[in-house]
């Protein structure tokens, strides 16, 4: 329950900050404005989020009453103000309800003072200028963001709680580095998520309506923040400080939360700060402290950036964890909201994470003394082929050779199934029946095998101080060694190898040998991963991310190159946005590929994976599914055409009442076609009658009722 003061708080008609604001406007100090650093191309780029926020907002943003004034003045008061103690005084006593708050929340038991204080200024003498700031702005911020504990898909509350543990966290990671300005970190992690309630309170289209679009399952991320407002909640959040000319500091933080601005920019300075909240609300959100909502939220992996920046080995995190939890558990009693504790579970599982999303490029194993560089390239580099089919299989040959082993294996790690799958290995004509199948759950690791893989360290492993040992059992062998295999420091596979025949000892001399040849053969899969990518590139539309119109026509020849009997189950079928050029014309091409994008991500997340999704070109896409049957290919039809009209209606504001339909025209294979042209002709027949009968529809050919009348 709210206490009698916030709650006469909650009630303070806006007219008395406004006359409040008057009075506070007329000792104001001079601060830098985002606005005074600016380069043109700063500039442009700030025209752009700024025209992009206007289109889906209600209102102008500084007419938008989203905080209190009180509250914009307390955020420029900077630590470093001259007559500081001074002015946050006057502030406060300016506004009694907050006075009396502060007081009284001063007096309570958690300050533990010895006598009763009754003026703000002693109480900002007592306890410090940034304690009752920040005791100030956290009452204001929660007064108006609070107040309407709405049932919304956006959670207020739940919102409220993250920004405060951001803003905790955040401040703790400064005094911990040793920053000078802990107190901007408070801040700028408190407000760094701001633009999300400037949407939720004032878009057209809300945050609640962007949650509740996004099917269960799938996460939200700032792209489709874009692809779906036009514009992220960082850069609402920017325009926002902008508009309400709040300190660049502050700005950077809540503008490049998700993204760190280049070296060029004029936020660039503030790379620290904005590393440290960008790390604080991901330490959040792997906790579960989201700002969105319990279900969603707005996530991205850890930035390198960050990791570049702030150095997270001087951070002890279990104490970071246990003080944030201290502070929460004030604020929690404070204005009686729940959070979750447990911090020794939650220290292990913030450093595993931060141990995975780690990148390292650098050579781990690459130490003065290790021997054989001449020899870890001469084996690695005849293999120069980016198809891991070849140069794993030639690689294993070329250790064989120059080390004599018997065997040796490639396990490569299936991240889904946590397990170990013998992916390659040499000789081919080994045992490969029984390594088809063979695969190690990981759960089931102990011992030298489960160091291997833990610390990334090679291995040899002996019967005798392994006789359990799950490889040992199985490829019936005395002694074996285990390298690493990784990808920018993280752990991709286990390069194996054995003397089962020869019984050759294993040296101890070998390990830092063959680590190197390891090593490569990781940075080998990984340009083998990019060039697959490169390919596909060529294969995949730019904007929608679908197959282009080549591969639409490489799909449907090979398809029709398929016996008979598969052709009778195909159906092809055309989705075309109704009046997609008036959609352009009213409100802009940008929300015209935004409107493209939307369509292709609900396609994609109604297409099974065996059927085919492409674009056609424009703003027609083509799908092709298989074994189907004129009722499960009017059914996918009906389910695409539904989506798309619902996210539409949803998002009809931000398109200016424009709403976003399709009309789907479906054709079923039948023996008369004799080309994969025949059926997309009457595909797209289809697809106009759709047109023709009003839109917004499905239509199918051949018409099977027609024919029978
Ligand atoms: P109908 O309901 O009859 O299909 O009307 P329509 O306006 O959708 O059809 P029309 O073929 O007349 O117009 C298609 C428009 O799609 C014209 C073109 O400007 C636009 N368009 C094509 N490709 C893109 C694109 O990549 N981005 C955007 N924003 N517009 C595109
Ligand atoms: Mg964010
Ligand atoms: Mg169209």
């Amino acid at each position: 329950m709210l206490n009698t003061h916030l709650k006469i708080l909650l009630t303070i008609p806006t007219i008395f900050y406004k006359n409040l604001l008057d009075l506070i406007y007329s000792t104001e100090i001079e601060l830098t404005h985002g606005k005074d650093v600016m380069t043109d191309e700063d500039k442009d780029n700030t025209d752009l989020i700024k025209k992009a926020a206007r289109r889906i907002l209600k209102d102008e943003i500084k007419h938008l009453h989203l905080i209190p004034s009180v509250a914009i003045k307390l955020l420029k008061l900077t630590n470093d103000d001259n007559a500081r103690i001074e002015n946050l005084s006057l502030i406060i006593e300016t506004e009694p309800v907050l006075a009396a708050k502060i007081l009284n929340q001063v007096n309570s038991a958690a300050y533990a003072l010895p006598n009763k204080i009754t003026s703000i200024n002693r109480a900002v003498n007592m306890l410090g200028f940034s304690a009752v700031r920040q005791l100030a702005i956290n009452l204001l911020f929660y007064n108006k963001l609070i107040q309407r504990n709405s049932r919304q898909a956006f959670d207020l509350l739940f919102f409220w709680q993250h920004c405060l543990y951001v803003a905790s966290f955040s401040r703790r990671i400064a005094v911990a580095l040793k920053h000078p300005d802990p107190d901007l970190l408070y801040t700028g992690g408190l407000l760094h998520d701001i633009g999300k309630v400037v949407i939720e309170t004032y878009g057209c289209v809300d945050y609640s309506d962007f949650i509740r679009s996004m099917d269960k399952g799938e996460y939200s991320s700032i792209e489709e923040e874009r692809r779906f407002f036009g514009i992220t909640h960082a850069e609402m959040g920017h325009v926002f400080c902008l508009e309400w000319q709040l300190p660049t500091s502050i700005m950077a933080i809540v503008a490049f939360h998700h993204n760190q601005p280049a070296e060029t920019s004029p936020y660039a300075k503030y790379k620290t700060e904005i590393a440290i909240v960008s790390f604080a609300s991901y330490i959040a959100w792997i906790q579960g402290i989201g700002s969105a909502s319990a279900t969603h939220d707005s996530h991205s992996a850890l930035q390198d950036a960050v990791l570049k920046t702030i150095d997270i080995s001087q951070l002890d995190l279990e104490t970071l964890l246990q003080q944030v939890d201290q502070d929460m558990k004030i604020t929690r009693e404070f204005y009686d909201i729940q959070l979750p504790g447990l911090t020794t579970l939650r220290a292990t599982l913030v450093k595993a994470t931060i141990n995975l999303s780690q990148i390292s490029t650098d050579n781990p194993f690459a130490t003065d003394d290790t021997p054989s560089r001449k020899l870890s390239s001469s084996l690695t580099a005849p293999h120069h082929s980016l198809n891991p089919d070849e140069f794993i299989p030639g690689t294993l040959e070329a250790i064989q050779d120059e080390f004599s082993f018997d065997r040796s294996i490639m396990f490569t790690i299936d991240p889904k199934r946590r397990c170990l799958l013998a992916s390659y290995w040499w000789p081919k004509s080994i045992l490969s029946t029984e390594l088809n199948t063979f695969e190690i759950d990981i759960s089931g690791i102990s011992g030298l095998l489960l160091k291997c893989l833990r610390e990334k360290k090679a291995v040899i492993i002996n019967i005798k101080m392994e006789r359990d040992n799950p490889i040992i059992q199985r490829l019936n062998t005395t002694e074996f060694i285990a390298v690493p295999v990784l990808q920018h420091n993280r752990l991709i596979g286990v390069l194996y190898a054995d003397n089962s025949l020869s019984k050759k000892p294993m040296r101890a001399q070998l390990l830092p040998e063959i680590m190197p040849i390891a090593y490569e053969l990781g940075i080998a899969m990984f340009n083998a991963k990019q060039y697959d990518q490169q390919k596909k590139h060529a294969q995949i539309d730019h904007l929608t991310q679908l197959f282009n119109k080549r591969m639409v026509n490489k799909f449907l020849t090979e398809v029709f190159q398929e016996d008979e009997s598969k052709l009778a189950n195909i159906a092809v079928g055309f989705v075309d946005i109704d009046k997609f050029k008036l959609f352009n014309d009213t409100c802009g091409h940008q929300a015209g590929d935004d409107a493209l994008k939307i369509v292709a991500d609900i396609l994609r997340s109604l297409t099974r994976p065996g059927d085919f999704i492409g674009r056609n070109g424009g703003e027609e896409f083509l799908f092709v599914l298989r074994d189907t049957d004129e009722k499960g290919a009017y059914g996918y039809a009906e389910r695409i055409r539904s989506k798309i009209e619902r996210r539409g209606k949803i998002m009809s504001q931000r398109f200016h009442g424009r709403l976003l339909t399709v009309s789907i025209g479906v054709s079923m294979y039948s023996t008369d076609y004799t080309h994969y042209t025949d059926m997309v002709k009457v595909a797209d027949q289809a697809m106009y009658r759709a047109k023709n009968e009003g839109r917004n529809r499905i239509v199918m050919l051949p018409d099977v009722a027609a024919d029978k009348k």
